[in-house]
């Protein structure tokens, strides 16, 4: 038999559904754990948009639409952009796909030849090396430490660029770290982008969950020859809880936004319809049901980081954005718990899942080898549970 594709073959799975996978295993076998992996809001999808949802069944709202999405649709993105982001988009721009990965591998689809550099900042959402890969890439990972609160500074940017770079890409508020960068952080890496000319992957997919009053900024706001070279990621996933309706979105000049319609005629040929009437629903009616949410995981991160920060041996800086909190753990590494050595953030993963009966996300995958990732998409009963178990576990007692 011949071989398989060397491009596929490179591929490394999710540690993210890994960690998930166990977790799930060992609820179905009665243990009790709780799970603190999971990047989706544990809300279920507010009832009025379920409800256009099955409208649109009724109402055999369930034919192929244009490839890159309704225009009711993509109308209704452009007035969201506007509303909240302050940047404006027509519908021509914008194209529509099934959840905001497939946009990323979209975005780097239009721009990325083989062998082209892309600025990857690390920590990094796992998927979006793996990404990179499969289009060919070459992923060049920058790390932004803690103590630069996991954001890349202009001049670490600057350091990386080479002829060969043909984009960056930009999470913000970030997964994993939940950091989120301000206007003038941005403003001085929008400069380094136009300066060297390259292009940047804005994904902008936790906007909706920025904290203390904190301005979100989006990089496509930043003027006119920065959006001319943005390629703004986002959707309904996280915002509306609408995981399951995979709908994501890619904004871009026109040039842009053309090549990556044709990719997607080809490759999903259309979103699902009924997705797609519930998120035009979805980002078109009251958005008071999202601030709900965003309250809800204000509240969830303070006792969380207040909490972490109290327990010997670990801590944690305060993220601004998203749903997630990085855990510290290099104190920890050479320490021995429960007869092991723990040597390192897979190691405590897995020990931590064993005798602490919690799952949590090792760092390792997201270019963060020092750090563990907790997700606070759960309730706070399970928050204070799984903090009450941290504090057992690092004293050595099982749960
Ligand atoms: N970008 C980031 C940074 C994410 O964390 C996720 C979900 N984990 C996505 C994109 C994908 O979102 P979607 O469900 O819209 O594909």
């Amino acid at each position: 038999m011949k071989e398989l594709s060397r491009i596929a073959l490179a591929i490394e799975p999710s540690a993210t559904m890994a960690i998930d996978s166990m977790f799930k295993q060992m609820k179905a076998d009665g243990l009790d754990v709780i799970g603190f992996g999971a990047g989706e809001p544990d809300f279920p999808t507010p009832d009025y948009i379920k409800e256009v949802g099955i409208q649109a069944i009724q109402n055999n709202d369930t034919k192929y639409t244009p490839s890159v999405g309704t225009v009711a649709l993509r109308k209704a993105i452009c007035q969201r952009l506007k509303e909240d982001c302050g940047v404006e988009y027509t519908p021509a721009e914008v194209a529509v796909s099934n959840g905001a990965k497939p946009c990323v591998y979209v975005a780097l689809r239009a721009l990325v030849n083989p062998g082209d550099e892309v600025i990857l900042p690390a920590p990094y959402w796992v998927s979006y090396i793996e990404l990179i890969r499969m289009v060919g890439g070459v992923p060049v990972v920058v790390e932004a430490t803690e103590a630069e609160h996991f954001k890349i500074t202009p001049e670490k940017l600057s350091a990386a660029i080479t002829p060969k770079t043909k984009c960056m890409i930009l999470n913000n508020p970030s997964n994993p770290t939940g950091m989120m960068y301000s206007r003038k952080e941005l403003e001085e890496i929008a400069k380094v982008c136009v300066e060297k000319d390259i292009y940047v992957i804005s994904d902008e997919i936790y906007y909706r969950l920025a904290y203390d009053s904190e301005e979100f900024v989006s990089f496509a706001a930043l003027g006119e020859d920065v959006k001319a070279r943005t390629l703004l990621v986002n959707g309904v996933s996280k915002s509306y809880a609408m995981t399951g309706w995979r709908i994501g979105y890619v904004a871009a000049p026109a040039a842009i936004s053309k090549v990556i319609g044709n990719y997607l005629g080809h490759c999903t040929g259309s979103p699902s319809s009924i997705s797609q009437a519930a998120a035009a629903e979805a980002l078109s009616a009251s958005q008071e049901t999202v601030e709900k949410m965003r309250e809800a995981f204000e509240e969830r991160r303070n006792y969380m980081v207040e909490r972490m920060n109290q327990i010997e041996g670990v801590s944690c800086i305060k993220p601004e954005g998203a749903f997630y909190v990085m855990m510290n753990i290099s104190k920890i590494f050479g320490k021995e718990l429960f007869g092991h050595v723990i040597k390192d953030a897979d190691d405590f993963g897995n020990m931590f899942l064993k005798y602490g009966k919690v799952a949590v996300v090792p760092g390792t995958s997201f270019g963060a080898p020092e750090f563990i990732r907790w997700s606070y998409a759960t309730s706070m009963e399970n928050i204070k549970a799984g903090l009450d178990r941290l504090e057992c576990f690092l004293s050595g007692k099982e749960v």
